[in-house]
């Protein structure tokens, strides 16, 4: 391609992905499958890298691209982005209506707009020459900080905007985090070790005060818009007009909208929003009822604080009130204590509640709540409920404040409280509790996935001592655990055939790379994608021990010298990591994984061999073959080879085994590839002379006969 082609293929690109972010975020009607998706955000990357000279400025790559920043530059908002006035009971917007109806001569008609109240940050969007050139938030109204850089990895949100949109337009709405994505978001949190947002706005809000865009965009959000700003929405009449040229400029806008001709029917579709309240993708705190004739805003003004146009009507808060039974605490993966309100069965915002967090020891003195209160349960942010205050008056004379245990509940040690944080934590590396929820994790999806172990299993194990450490499961007795009885009480039940599974998982865990093990120890701070990007800068668990690419980063941000938010998680990441491998326990993992003979190493293509016969070329095996086919992936791979699931044109070999079609390797010839056979292919690998005592390791492990790991002194002796 001469340069010209390469501009254009790259304009191409740019429009392409915005235009499939707006089918797939906003209409929600996807056209191609992610895969495609992927290869035209991939070869933007790559063509970007290769040509910045024609990079787009507000090319969608600068989505997850984007360069930390120092901090927010304040914006001046004109005019101010202003707050609503709120009520609480119908009959305020009645008042609502007889106030318009004083203000405005008896000759005017108006309707009104019902829509919900997002409840989420406030956000300014400028657009000049139909270009994303800022977004802010609202701030104290007249000045926000402006988190372009953050708000850009938002997809729903247009970075362009079509031709018959204004040239300078400023639009004004709501950025929210989803519901589920709220919930999705704080189990990675918590699993990691971190503190976990309240409620989706503060999640909200928090994800767009981070400095660095890279997180901002892996956070889910969102927007919609909902009113205009300061420029280009004047011609608008009216304010459902307005919203239809949004939505074919391509915003996300409320997906609920009434316009109706008088209160009372504003007032039923006030109580129909309300009704679905909890159905939304997002939280809403109330109805937002708008004068829909946008040339009266002018004549009706506003206060210092608020619109005269609009009221916000807030929905009563659902709560219930019920008996809390008792308080019992858990003890989770790092030792924390996690008070947790037993309650009383209540039907709450669709629901049936049981159980409400209690959060820490704090929250209950604060509340001072009490074994047999009666308490208001709440839905925290609506998804988590909580407990939102006694009902004093019906506490009984004998009541006594409770007392938060000193001790840990399942193993009596007691409990400690770290510097800086309100947890108290089980600090005994031996406790029961802490072992099986570190078992779990050690065994769950993302860590070494070990399916078996999943309930009783596990608790069986912890509660007999044949495991006292994640570790004991690499040297557990076949036999012992076929006969193991796993059965309730009373009705014995053996492990039996599942002892083979779970073997087969526990000797696939062994091959597993770096970043799952690294997962798998439950670091503090170390969550799946702390891990995956340690490992892509190790190449295998002995490195991490006083890993001089880990003390740099902790070196470099003392450097600094500034409070820098991401680089502090990855500092405590890194600090961990290095105190994990430098304490007694971790040491003692490593002298196990040693004699164990594993050692994880990474899976990043990153770490290719710079020498071998083969370094950096694309080797495809097909057709039937002397060895089993992973054997000779390795080996390709060890000789600095790339092993390719396909001829591409960066494929130099196709090694063909017996049976292979000839349309297979004209196909190949055609795109420049050599087809070789696998003598050729030992030849190319200095294995010639060679004989079957290479038989280096069985396709399927057994769990009789214990299989070490690829050795590489192994590999070299060929
Ligand atoms: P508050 O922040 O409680 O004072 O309420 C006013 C805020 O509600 C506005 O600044 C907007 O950010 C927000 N809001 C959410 N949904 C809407 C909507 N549909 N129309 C107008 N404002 C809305
Ligand atoms: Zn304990």
């Amino acid at each position: 391609m001469n340069s010209e082609e390469i501009k254009n293929r790259m304009d191409y690109l740019v429009n392409e992905i915005n235009r499939n972010d707006r089918l797939y975020y906003v209409e929600a009607r996807p056209q191609i499958p992610d895969a495609e998706y992927d290869r035209m955000y991939e070869e933007l990357i790559r063509l970007e890298k290769e040509h910045p000279e024609f990079k787009d400025p507000n090319s969608p790559t600068l989505r997850v691209s984007g360069e930390p920043i120092e901090g927010f530059v304040q914006v001046h908002h004109s005019p101010p982005m202003k707050s609503l006035d709120k009520c609480y009971e119908k009959g305020e917007l009645i008042q609502f209506d007889s106030f318009l109806r004083r203000e405005m001569a008896s000759s005017i008609k108006w309707n009104y707009v019902v829509e919900p109240k997002v409840d989420g940050v406030s956000m300014s969007l400028l657009y000049e020459n139909r270009v994303l050139v800022r977004a802010a938030t609202r701030g104290n109204g007249e000045v926000g900080d402006d988190v372009t850089q953050n708000v850009r990895t938002i997809r729903s949100i247009p970075k362009t905007l079509p031709e018959d949109a204004p040239e300078l337009l400023e639009v004004r709405g709501e950025v929210f985090m989803t519901r589920d994505g709220f919930v999705k978001l704080n189990a990675a949190l918590d699993e990691s070790g971190r503190e976990t947002f309240m409620n989706p706005r503060n999640a909200c809000a928090g994800s767009l005060k981070l400095l660095d865009p890279k997180i901002v965009s892996t956070r889910p959000l969102d927007m919609v818009v909902y009113n205009a700003g300061g420029v280009g929405c004047e011609k608008f009449s009216t304010h459902a007009e307005m919203i239809e040229a949004f939505k074919r400029w391509g915003f996300s806008v409320a997906p609920f909208s009434r316009i109706v001709p008088t209160i009372e029917e504003a007032i039923e579709a006030i109580d129909e929003l309300g009704n679905k309240r909890h159905d939304f993708r997002f939280e809403i705190d109330g109805a937002v009822l708008k004068v829909n004739e946008r040339e009266l805003y002018n004549s009706l003004g506003a206060t210092a604080h608020s619109p005269r146009w609009a009221r916000a009507y807030k929905y009563a808060p659902e709560r219930a009130e019920t008996l809390l039974r008792d308080i019992t605490v858990q003890v989770g993966r790092t030792g924390v204590l996690t008070p947790v309100a037993e309650l009383e069965s209540v039907e709450l915002a669709g629901s049936v509640i049981s159980r409400a967090t209690l959060h820490n020891a704090e929250q209950i003195a604060a509340q001072d709540i009490r074994i047999g209160d009666h308490v208001w349960v709440v839905k925290a942010g609506d998804v988590i409920p909580a407990i939102d205050g006694v009902l004093v008056e019906k506490r009984s004379s004998d009541s006594k404040p409770y007392v938060f245990p000193s001790v840990c509940p399942v193993c009596g040690s007691e409990v400690v409280k770290f510097e800086g944080e309100v947890a108290l934590r089980c600090v005994n590396p031996a406790c029961p509790a802490q072992l099986q929820r570190r078992l779990e994790h050690f065994a769950s999806r993302n860590a070494l996935d070990i399916k078996a172990l999943g309930g009783r299993l596990s608790d069986i194990l912890v509660e007999k001592k044949i495991v006292t450490d994640p570790l004991d499961l690499f040297s557990l007795d076949y036999a012992a655990l076929q006969d193991l009885d796993i059965g309730e009480e009373g009705s014995p039940r053996k492990f039996g055939k599942n002892a083979l599974n779970m073997m087969k998982a526990v000797e696939a865990a062994k091959s597993l790379p770096l970043e799952r093990w690294l997962f798998a120890f439950g670091i503090p701070n170390v969550g799946v994608t702390v891990a995956r990007d340690i490992a892509a800068e190790h190449k295998a668990l002995s490195d991490l021990v006083k890993s001089p690419v880990l003390e740099n980063v902790i070196l470099n941000d003392t450097k600094k010298g500034k409070e820098h938010k991401i680089l502090q998680i990855k500092v405590e990441a890194a600090k961990a990591v290095l105190a994990f491998f430098d304490g007694e326990y971790g040491l003692k993992v490593l002298e196990r994984l040693n004699a164990l003979g594993i050692n994880p190493k990474s899976s990043e293509k990153e770490i290719v061999k710079t020498t071998g016969p083969l370094v950096g070329m694309g080797c495809v095996l097909t057709g039937s073959l002397s060895r089993p086919r992973t054997e000779w992936a390795k080996l390709i791979e060890l000789a600095g080879g790339i092993v390719q699931s396909s001829v591409t044109s960066k494929t130099r070999y196709l090694i063909a085994g017996a049976n292979v079609g000839a349309a297979k390797t004209e196909k190949a010839k055609a795109l420049g590839t050599e087809v070789i056979d696998e003598l050729r292919l030992k030849e190319l690998l200095g294995m010639t002379g060679e004989d079957s005592k290479g038989d280096i390791t069985p396709e399927e492990p057994t769990p009789k006969k214990k299989t070490a790991p690829l050795i590489q002194g192994e590999l070299l002796g060929l």
